[in-house]
């Protein structure tokens, strides 16, 4: 049997795990060591430092690579140490073409950082390919996308941006994160590089900070292969370990999310309290036609935002009680957010506002509860942060 043309199902269990050779232990150990014995000088079993490679690393970036459908796969500390990484294949002088609507520690480390450094940096809305095309400078290096997106969940046309990208000589990287390689795989849509926060959905379970890139381009992989040793943001090995266990359960775990989203993007749309729902699932979302080609399903993250002001809005996220008010996603718990004071507090008030993102949305991380509950406690949030309000234009919804 071709072990190749295993389903992703398949792959995402056994991709880049054989049992150990010497016990027969069906898991990969995780190897708590930091250097490797040899027999000779420089005569070794592949391992003689632990930040040049670990086996229990070994395995993890072998079954990412696969669930991509890529040849190589590096895994770093976090997610942002996998971006930081990757950013620095560029030197002073380039310049990179961004989504607007990143993430927003993403956004930080552009503008923040590699600014700073000579990189810089044209803000774009990805789902526009005339945008992209015109931002592109003899100086690109990198069109950066994130699809879809965090927290708009605007899905970019990958192929369509890809052939911009390439058509300037830039590589292209999309983050991945949100989609999952269960729901996306964009290095077949003419990506070059997928960046993952394997905190979210790969890890799954909301106990583990780590990150990766995978790709197919051998050249690109050396050069980054070097700098994950070079710079050093490596993950230690049992958080390698949460991460293989996470992702035995991913496509299960996408199913259910996904599944769970779609009913609550549908409540939340026809109800009368709701200014506006954002989730591609939904027929007349202005990403769904997009999303519709280049996924299989539509993830588990939904944005909302209630009618009236920002004071309702927060009241509606602090009145939940299975969802959690919490930063990060991709768990098997339920979370809320408010990006605008939370995960994109970075994001200068002018640039979220410019990118569409307005302080009273609200950002759920839908979970793998049963979807009655989760319901019935958005239902109950909303009645409470409406009771409560001191403007009646709410009340009348
Ligand atoms: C969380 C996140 C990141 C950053 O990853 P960390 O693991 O928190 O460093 C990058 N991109 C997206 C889309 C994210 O959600």
């Amino acid at each position: 049997m071709n072990k190749d043309k295993l389903k992703i199902a398949t792959r995402a269990i056994h991709a880049g795990q054989q049992p150990d050779p010497s016990t027969g232990a069906i898991m990969t150990p995780v190897y708590l060591t930091s250097t490797y014995v040899q027999s000779a000088p420089a005569e070794h079993l592949g391992y003689e430092y632990a930040r040049s490679g670990n086996p229990t690393r070994t395995a993890l970036e072998a079954n990412l690579a696969a669930l991509e459908d890529g040849k190589y796969g590096l895994c770093f500390a976090s997610g942002l140490a996998a971006e930081n990484t990757l950013l620095h294949t560029l030197k002073s002088g380039d310049h990179i073409v961004t989504a607007r609507d990143v993430y927003g520690g993403t956004f930080r480390l552009f503008d923040k950082i590699w600014k700073q450094l000579g990189v810089s940096f044209t803000a774009v809305h990805a789902w526009n390919l005339d945008e992209i095309r015109g931002a592109m400078q003899p100086n690109t290096r990198l069109l950066w996308l994130e699809s879809p997106s965090n927290p708009l969940l605007t899905c970019a046309d990958i192929a369509g941006a890809a052939e911009i990208g390439h058509a300037g000589g830039a590589k292209v990287i999309v983050d991945n994160t949100f989609a999952t390689p269960i729901l996306q795989r964009p290095l077949s849509l003419g990506a070059d590089v997928i960046v993952h926060s394997v905190t979210k959905y790969l890890g799954g379970h909301s106990d583990v900070i780590g990150g990766a890139l995978v790709t197919n381009d051998e050249e690109l992989h050396e050069q980054l292969r070097f700098l994950q040793n070079a710079l050093g943001g490596v993950p230690g090995p049992m958080d390698c370990f949460l991460v293989l266990r996470g992702t035995k359960t991913l496509a299960v775990r996408m199913k259910q999310h996904c599944e769970n989203a779609a009913k609550i993007a549908e409540y939340l749309a026809q109800h009368a309290d709701v200014e506006r729902v954002y989730y591609p699932g939904l027929v007349d979302d202005p990403s769904h036609e997009v999303a519709s080609r280049q996924m299989s399903d539509y993830g588990g993250m939904v944005s909302v935002e209630l009618r009236g002001d920002l004071e309702r809005n927060r009241r509606f996220a602090s009145s939940t009680k299975v969802f959690a008010l919490a930063e990060s996603l991709g768990g098997v718990e339920s979370l809320i957010n408010h990006p605008a004071s939370m995960t994109h507090a970075s994001v200068p008030k002018e640039e979220r506002e410019k990118g569409g993102l307005r302080d009273t949305l609200m950002r759920l991380s839908v979970g793998i509860e049963d979807v009655e509950d989760l319901i019935a406690d958005l239902d109950q949030a909303i009645a409470v942060s409406r009771d409560s309000s001191s403007s009646p234009a709410t009340v009348a919804g």
